[in-house]
């Protein structure tokens, strides 16, 4: 993977378009109406809101889209129902980022969770997203989840053993403090954290542009221990290309297929979506099967 592959989005913003341009896909994306609610720099990342004119707020971390109001249900269901309802009884979940606390409400729509832990290294975008995406936060009293705000691999490398059930790696790209949580350091930790029939969760990239970070992703996975490794794809048009994906893998054996018909309220996953985002184009059996 060349240094190109990962080149800063630049944010060139006019007066009524937000556009990010992905210079690694030689793509952007554009949403009209580009109203500013809120901008905050921490000492991590620049946070930003805006209200579109028909995706309602949007939120931007260094220039980067991240969460729009039309279409983040697809990503927060499917970083968290494929691999919850492929465990036989998730009870503790860690959540490494997700500061915008869309996973950890559908995380928490499972009633075998006793404990949703979320660790964000920055407490900017939980601020934001309570103010401008309250319904995403909507779950953050829930007296099983914990929100902490430091650097997730530092809390990894703190972890007990075999404390976990389901690890969400719900970070921003891998650049900026998002880079050490697709390393095979972070990765090892996470083996250890995790109990037997524990699962590994990343939000992985666009299958389209990004193949050799996913193929990455999976073989340091395996480096470390884990099998299965899987990735799950899903449509989410306001990442580049439009073309989503989660990875995941597992501590001992395990199969991608639903134990049990989805029985939490979701708008884009169920049984079907399930098997179907866990079908492998045929590029991808044969990038993985070398
Ligand atoms: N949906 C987004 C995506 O796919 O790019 C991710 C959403 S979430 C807002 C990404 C979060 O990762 C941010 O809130 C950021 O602060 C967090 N993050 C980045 N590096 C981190 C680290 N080392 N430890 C914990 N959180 C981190």
């Amino acid at each position: 993977m060349s240094d190109n592959d990962l080149l800063p989005n630049r944010n060139l913003q006019t007066e009524d378009w937000i556009i990010e341009a992905c210079d690694a896909g030689g793509s952007a994306f554009a949403l009209k109406g580009a109203k500013k609610l809120h901008e905050a720099q921490s000492p991590f990342q620049k946070v930003e809101v805006y209200e579109s004119e028909q995706w309602g707020n949007v939120m931007l971390i260094d220039g980067y889209y991240m969460v729009t109001g039309k279409d983040n249900f697809v990503y927060h269901e499917m970083m968290s129902h494929p691999a919850l309802y492929s465990h036989a009884n998730p009870k503790d979940v860690v959540i490494i980022g997700g500061g915008d606390c869309g996973t950890l409400r559908e995380v928490l729509k499972h009633p075998s969770v006793a404990t949703a832990t979320q660790i964000d290294i920055d407490q900017e975008v939980t601020i934001a997203s309570e103010k401008f995406f309250p319904e995403l936060c909507d779950s953050n009293n829930d007296p099983r989840a914990q929100l902490m705000w430091i650097d997730g691999i530092q809390w990894m490398a703190d972890a007990p053993d075999a404390s976990a059930d389901i690890i969400i790696i719900d970070s921003t790209d891998p650049i900026g403090p998002g880079e050490g949580l697709f390393t095979r350091p972070f990765y090892a930790q996470c083996m250890r954290v995790l109990r037997d029939g524990g699962i590994i969760v990343q939000q992985s990239e666009s299958p389209l542009i990004h193949l050799p970070l996913i193929k990455a992703i999976r073989q340091a996975w395996r480096d470390v221990g884990f099998s299965n490794d899987i990735t799950e794809q899903f449509f989410l048009p306001s990442y580049p290309t439009g073309w989503w994906s989660a990875s995941m893998a597992c501590k001992g054996d395990n199969n991608w297929q639903a134990k049990r018909d989805c029985d939490v309220s979701t708008r884009y996953y169920n049984s079907a979506i399930h098997n179907g985002a866990f079908a492998q184009p045929q590029f991808l059996l044969e990038a993985f099967s070398q």
